[in-house]
């Protein structure tokens, strides 16, 4: 039911303390993010309640500063010859070197008399180094309004092992052009490999495998006394996670093809949805053995869905991963080394969340990849370790002290979401998005829980509060922000803050390691034996909730829409309806998704007829969570 997407991160309580002396800063193809040594601990820096992440992507409106980050990429479908990503991929190149790229993206470039690229948007010409300019300037920014205060200008910034002298001199320059004074550049892949402390080993090889959303490499690293060396790097620039969306998109592609013609998978709002389908669905089953490929084009009249197992992802991506294996393959003979020579994997980059790219990675290399951080961030944590060490500071060994269950809250139908998954390292922070299930819902209540079950009641309480004093409104307009923080000493608290009034509630709960080894054992053998029926249950009380919001967003709109119906049309939603409701009595997982999608066909002109995004979302079925 959450409305904000899910940062776990690695964000102790703030300090007293001195702010720190400079920055880390991963500068990324399509995300960028500061982190900063604090209180002992490198740290993903991030104002409250927001992710520290800002998307690499400039948008040039009509008037006034460019946009930069979230807003930006928000423009990219509407306005994509004037919204500028992926600029990395041009820094310190030529037009020749660049061809083939430009070929598949939507903006227009030239080269200047020095024979730098620029990019066009609206009329102007700017050289990569001014671009990204604009990403570090807004990096700053919310590391500055992390920090509570102007953050430091002095960082260290991380580029690919792969980038030559011109690159990272095109970074510097941009570092220049936004005020900022480098420190050092740095390789990505050494950086991952200081946030894990690798560095204090006095001798040993590491490979550091990182699969982003559009790039791959791999790099393999040498470290002497304290000193990494790369031996090799190989990859391919243009293969991601994005890849793994398209084998999912072309599924449903294919099927609506047959169903509707080429036409509608021609339609850019179709290929918009079908990507976005895919992404969710392929996180998803990152965590759950099947998930839901499930699209929507009202204006089409189309609604479909789709479960897909995790077996089959895995055979329809089964070639990609085959391609980041055979790259490790040429990096190790480059460098002259066996698997077995392997001291240490890091992962990095969001595609290594895949358990398939895990186990496969763990199979080459025959050892446990580092997994502990969060592979988002581990660059800017690497880098803010870097940044640390060059203005004067110490660092003792890193501690990964994690957590040994998952927390969560129970959501509605007794399901559980889970914050903070188990295995992550502690202090860590995550924030999730609820909203209120009821029209003029005044209070909340929070159950917060420990366990790898799915079902509330089946895991540990850990705590009850509520949240009182809302204002009544619409279900689903409350904005409730529930955030997860544990602290050094393992303590958990747990904060809900309604965003427009300010209405906030909180419990502690201390300590959080109150359980022996023997229990958290317990419980997560009970997780692994009960997965299958866990998952029916949950699938049961999502299915229910599910049909019930659609109940509820039918019952409220449908008088409001009947003039502009057929008598048709109504009579099938109303008897649609109908079912539903005798449907979510129950708890037959078949026929819980029967009754849902034939409600959802059914609803689908009305919600067609609707303007209004939330009641739309509502009604078709799409969870709260997705409700932006
Ligand atoms: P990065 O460029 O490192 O931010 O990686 C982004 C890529 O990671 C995108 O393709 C995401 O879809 C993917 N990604 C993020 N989280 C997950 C997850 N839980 N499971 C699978 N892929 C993920």
């Amino acid at each position: 039911m959450g409305y904000v997407e899910l940062n776990v991160l690695n964000n102790p309580a703030p300090s007293a303390a001195a702010g720190p002396l400079a920055l880390g800063i991963d500068l990324g193809t399509t995300n960028s993010l500061a982190a900063a040594w604090r209180d002992g601990r490198p740290v993903v820096l991030r104002p409250e309640g927001r992710s520290g992440l800002v998307p690499s992507v400039i948008h040039f409106g009509e008037g006034g500063p460019p946009l930069v980050g979230r807003e930006a990429r928000d423009h990219a479908v509407v306005d994509p010859r004037n919204t500028l990503f992926s600029v990395k991929r041009f820094m310190g190149r030529g037009l020749a070197d660049v061809a083939q790229e430009l070929a598949t993206l939507p903006y227009t470039a030239t080269e200047n008399e020095r024979g730098v690229v620029q990019l066009e948007a609206r009329g102007r010409r700017y050289t990569p180094e001014e671009l990204s300019a604009l990403i570090l300037r807004k990096v700053h920014e919310v590391a500055s309004s992390a920090l509570g205060a102007a953050a430091p200008t002095k960082c260290v910034i991380t580029v690919p092992a792969y980038f030559d002298d011109t690159q990272r001199q095109a970074t510097r320059d941009a570092a220049r052009i936004a005020g900022l004074e480098v420190l050092r550049i740095v390789n990505e892949p050494t950086a991952a490999s200081l946030a894990y402390g690798l560095d204090q080993r006095d001798k040993g090889h590491v490979a550091v495998f990182d699969l982003g959303g559009g790039t791959f490499d791999v790099t393999i690293l040498s470290i002497e006394d304290g000193v990494f060396r790369v031996l090799s790097t190989h990859g391919d620039t243009h293969l991601g996670g994005d890849d793994f969306d398209q084998r999912l998109a072309e599924l449903a592609r294919v099927a609506l093809a047959a169903e509707h013609g080429d036409e509608l998978v021609r339609d850019p709002a179709f290929q918009q949805a079908a990507r976005q389908a895919a992404e969710h669905c392929k996180v998803e089953l990152s965590t759950q053995p099947e998930a839901e490929l499930h699209l929507m084009v009202p204006h089409k009249r189309i609604a479909w869905r789709r479960r897909v197992a995790r077996d089959e992802f895995e055979r329809l991506t089964a070639d990609l991963v085959e391609r980041t294996l055979a790259a490790c393959r040429r990096a190790l003979s480059d460098a002259q080394l066996q698997p077995t020579e392997i001291d240490e994997v890091v992962l990095v980059g969001g595609g290594t969340r895949m358990p398939v790219v895990r186990r496969r990675v763990a199979e080459f290399f025959g050892r446990i990849p580092h997994t502990e951080l969060n592979p988002d961030e581990v660059v800017a944590l690497g880098a803010a370790v870097q940044a640390h060490i060059l203005t004067g500071g110490r660092r003792d060994m890193l501690l990964l002290d994690v957590t040994p269950l998952s927390l969560g809250i129970e959501t509605m139908g007794g399901a559980v979401s889970k914050i903070i998954q188990r295995n992550s390292t502690i202090p860590c922070e995550a924030t999730e998005g609820f909203t209120t299930y009821a029209d003029d819902q005044t209070a909340i209540d929070f159950h917060v829980v420990q366990g790898e079950r799915e079902l509330a009641r089946d895991c540990r309480t850990l705590g009850r509060f509520k949240l009182r004093g809302l204002p009544p409104m619409p279900a689903g307009m409350a904005r409730v922000a529930v955030r997860f923080h544990i602290d050094a000493d393992g303590v958990l608290s747990v904060s809900a803050k309604e965003q427009s009034t300010g209405v906030s509630a909180h419990i502690d709960v201390a300590p959080m390691h109150g359980l022996t080894d023997a229990e958290v054992e317990g419980m997560l053998q009970a997780g692994y034996a009960h997965a299958q029926d866990d998952f029916a249950a949950r699938r049961a009380a999502d299915l229910r909730t599910e049909i019930g919001t659609m109940i509820q967003a039918t019952e409220k709109n449908l008088n409001a829409g009947r003039a502009g119906l057929d008598k048709e049309s109504i009579l099938d939603l109303e008897d649609a309806l109908a079912r539903a409701k005798v449907a979510a009595a129950g708890s037959d997982v078949a026929a819980l998704q029967r009754a849902r999608d034939e409600f959802e066909r059914a609803a689908l002109p009305l919600a067609a007829l609707l303007m209004n995004n939330v009641a739309q979302k509502a009604l078709m079925g799409k969870s709260l969570g997705e409700v932006g």
